[in-house]
């Protein structure tokens, strides 16, 4: 037996977090190492969705808003605002991650009106550039975005980012932890650079909400949003969250007026009067039944403890990193996220030229190996995720023996270099 997998083996034996894997639906012929991207659904949400769908919706129809769903989005906001170190009223969740952003950097640029400067980096996810980019061609046209860095890089420096702070800054918006590469910032030493020029910063937790511990009062973090179908396993387009400091909500407006951002929606008045506190971020009527599951997908996370969690994945990703140097770098891979465990999240990106034809032989073997599906991030990086809640050592194990077996015997050539629509 080779020494990694007599290793995979033993770690796995020790692993205290191990049971947790029973509490998803899993496939015995299928390693996923994209919980990164799409969580894997936990079996208390099929009975939950179940009963769901056939009591409240079924059975009690409409009178279920006030026996069930007027609350939920609150309970499962207390649930997340525990997981990312928030007060329980500093969390709404509803509307999507694109959606809050927006809100939110309106919000940020109106309240910073006559400072034109905006900033974020080259690693941060080009949705969040998009939205930043149609608020200063829509509504802001004087401001200026500063995008820090190239989006090949793995890290960004603080000091690249403090280099561009000044006193004409609104707002830095970045990824907490990126989605390419895994950077991880220091959240609180970033907070502390953007504040020393009074400017406002907005996180964008996504991928790093359920993969490292966020403490967001402690760090003084003004304003951030997250997505819950990642490493929260809410299921596919799950509503996202967003959370705005207790003493930053009264004075923030919500761009978006709408009824479920009112004092009294249910008076049918027909003027607006904002809401106050955290519900005055929200816009519309919970999609309850893809909010529901996000309730079990963030439970399975808090009974498991984020700090047990965070040392699986660090163990993980070590393990992982040992492999990748030892079997995969001579056969021409690349590492392209940080080496340093407090750099990092909980995903691993390798580059290789054939990363694209790779990542299809992992996912449609045509020798009969297991599936291993990872991801592809243009523009050769394949992203190993990895979700310490379902995960084993000797996955990791398997699948880097896999991908060692798809160049060595060439099997990539097999494939289209033609790209899927979702990849
Ligand atoms: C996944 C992800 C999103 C998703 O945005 P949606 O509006 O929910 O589609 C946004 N930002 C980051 C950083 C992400 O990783």
């Amino acid at each position: 037996m080779n020494l990694f997998e007599k290793k995979a083996l033993e770690l796995d034996q020790k692993d205290s977090l191990a049971h947790f894997k029973n509490r998803f639906v899993n496939d015995s012929n299928l390693i996923y190492l994209d919980g990164n991207s799409l969580g894997k659904l936990p079996k208390a949400t099929i009975a939950a969705s179940a009963s769901l769908l056939e009591n409240q919706w079924g059975n009690r129809l409409i009178r279920s808003w006030n026996e069930e769903w007027i609350d939920l989005s609150n309970v499962i906001s207390k649930k997340i605002a525990k997981l990312v170190g928030a007060q329980p009223d500093e969390i709404f969740v509803g509307d999507t991650t694109s959606l809050n952003l927006y809100k939110l950097v309106y919000a940020a640029l109106e309240f910073g009106k006559g400072k034109e400067k905006i900033i974020t980096d080259a690693l941060n996810f080009p949705s969040d550039l998009y939205v930043l980019e149609g608020l200063v061609n829509q509504h802001f046209k004087k401001h200026q975005i500063e995008i820090v860095g190239d989006s090949n890089d793995v890290l960004i420096e603080n000091e690249a980012i403090n280099k561009q702070l000044d006193l004409n800054t609104a707002l830095l918006t970045l990824s907490l932890v990126t989605y390419k590469s895994s950077f991880m910032y220091n959240m609180k030493e970033i907070n502390e650079l953007a504040h020393a020029k009074n400017s406002l910063v907005l996180w964008d937790l996504s991928h790093a909400v359920g993969a490292v511990p966020i403490d967001l009062n402690k760090s003084n973090a003004d304003l951030a949003v997250g997505c819950t179908y990642k490493y929260l396993n809410g299921g596919p387009g799950a509503p996202a969250f967003l959370y705005v400091k207790k003493s930053l909500q009264e004075k923030l407006r919500n761009p978006i007026w709408s009824w479920f951002s009112h004092e009294k929606p249910f008076d049918f008045n027909l003027n607006y009067q904002p809401g106050e506190g955290i519900h005055k971020f929200a816009v519309s009527t919970p999609s309850i039944l893809s909010l529901a599951p996000v309730d079990q997908g963030v439970s399975v996370v808090l009974d498991a403890g984020m700090e047990n969690l965070r040392i699986k994945s660090v163990a993980q990703s070590s393990f992982l990193l040992a492999l990748i140097e030892e079997e995969l770098i001579p056969l021409g891979f690349k590492i392209a996220s940080p080496l340093e465990s407090e750099k990092r999240g909980s995903h691993i990106a390798i580059q290789h030229s054939e990363g694209y034809r790779i990542n299809q032989a992992m996912i449609q073997p045509k020798v009969g190996a297991k599936i291993i599906i990872p991801d592809f991030r243009p523009p050769n990086n394949i992203r190993l995720g990895i979700a310490p809640l379902y995960i084993t050592y000797m996955d990791l194990y398997e699948a880097v023996q896999r991908i060692k077996n798809i160049v060595e015997f060439k099997e990539y050539e097999k494939y289209s270099k033609k790209k899927a629509l979702v990849t």
